[in-house]
């Protein structure tokens, strides 16, 4: 059983090597700014560390390491060094970092993760349903293994927090140019926003830090003096007019029934009444309009949800990183056989990564299928299938086995 489960996992190896090796023969790849001063990191085989400390002088140089070693996984410094290829870290002359920030479902809750994710603990075997917890509920094990999927809803979770930290905040509200911004789906289940700018560059983490918390709408505090609360006029800047804008949306939206149950109120007969000043006072949106009694309570509850709706779900850790190594554009996720690929900011709403982040796109292959759910791809719907013998399209195939969902039999090719 062993000798055949080795045989099989060398079988989907070689199959993988085979179709990357294919991919990059072609590939050319679009160079990041200055490329020449990054470092660069691969994974070239499932069981091999990391290869760091990379350097190229020219893009050719970066094709044919990929031609030569085809690699599962590809990453590069967000960093400017003069250095790049030093060994060690302090060695290589920091010069400025872009800012990036990542957004990943894996941190963001979706309800249909309790529909289409697991995780196993491997160490008691405890099987659970939805996202993985940090630690096993039953053992305390840190070591969990999850089967994650990346459906529809989950993709409109990640394109809405995308499109909402470029448009709202990096353009509106920090005045950057769109040029600047590049906007790259990460292979697998979110975006990459690179923020390419001298007046980037030279921040510390700490700066990066109070960026994060501002997009992520951490430590606003609403004061309210004397009982009475200020409301901001629906044009204003930066936060106060997010929150003006959530409210409006917030309380026009809503039947008020459902408000009163969203926003935990007590019924009463003014809430109706209350509900329809405050509307009436951010529409007239003079600068110093103020609520009291039962209209500011209902104000600061529905601040709270506006808050929670317009924050911006961003993994801290990578936006504070100077030094972090991100996936190359370009290069193929190992995990998924997907292209991690730059979008146009006009083209985030209707990207499918199934579709136009395949990098196979003709020829089917002969696969056992272990477990998928029903997934729409190449705009065709599949599965759901369990440990069937199916004949899919090879970008499907590679899709499979990269993510341990599929064993490869027999190659249409
Ligand atoms: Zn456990
Ligand atoms: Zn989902």
């Amino acid at each position: 059983m062993r000798e055949r489960l080795d045989n099989e996992k060398s079988g989907n190896e070689s199959f993988v090597k085979r179709v990357f090796k294919e991919y990059y023969s072609k590939w050319y790849g679009e160079p990041p700014k200055n490329y020449n001063m990054r470092e660069y990191a691969f994974i070239i085989s499932r069981k091999g560390d990391m290869i760091r400390h990379k350097a190229f002088e020219s893009w050719d140089e970066v094709r044919e390491f990929l031609r030569k070693n085809v690699p599962l996984h590809g990453f590069y410094s967000s960093a400017y060094y003069l250095q790049p290829s030093a060994p060690d870290m302090d060695a290589k002359g920091w010069i400025g970092a872009d800012l990036i920030f990542d957004i990943d479902v894996d941190h963001i809750h979706t309800p249909c993760k309790d529909v289409h994710d697991k995780w196993v603990c491997l160490d008691c075997g405890v099987v659970d349903k939805g996202m993985p917890p940090e630690v096993c509920h039953r053992c305390s094990s840190k070591r969990i293994e999850a089967k994650t999927w990346f459906c529809e809803k989950c993709l409109d979770v990640a394109r809405e927090e995308t499109i909402k930290l470029v448009e709202d905040y990096l353009i509106q509200d920090f005045g950057f140019s769109p040029k600047e911004v590049s906007i790259v789906f990460s292979g697998r289940r979110g975006f990459h926003v690179h923020v390419e700018s001298d007046i980037v560059k030279g921040l510390d983490q700490r700066a990066r830090r109070e960026i994060v918390d501002y997009v992520k709408g951490v430590g606003l505090t609403l004061t309210s003096k004397k009982r009475k609360v200020l409301l901001p006029p629906l044009n204003a800047g930066g936060w106060h007019g997010r929150i003006a804008k959530g409210v409006y949306e917030l309380l026009n939206s809503c039947q008020v029934d459902d408000l009163i149950r969203l926003l935990g109120l007590k019924r009463g007969p003014q809430i109706e009444e209350n509900v329809r000043e405050i509307i009436k006072r951010l529409e007239e949106g003079k600068r110093c309009s103020t609520l009291s009694g039962m209209a500011s309570k209902i104000w600061l509850k529905a601040v709270e949800k506006a808050i929670a709706y317009k924050r911006c779900e961003v993994d801290e850790r990578v936006t504070t990183d100077i030094k972090r190594l991100i996936r190359l554009p370009g290069t193929l996720h190992g995990g998924t056989g997907l292209i991690v690929m730059r979008i146009g900011l006009k083209d985030v709403e209707t990207f499918d990564p199934y579709t136009h982040a395949v990098a196979f796109k003709r020829d089917y292959v002969k696969v056992r299928v272990l477990n998928m759910p029903k997934i729409t791809f190449l705009g065709q719907e599949w599965g759901p299938y369990d440990n069937e013998v199916v004949e899919v399209p090879l970008g499907l195939a590679v899709y499979l086995i990269c993510s341990d969902n599929a064993i490869v039999i027999d190659e249409v090719l």
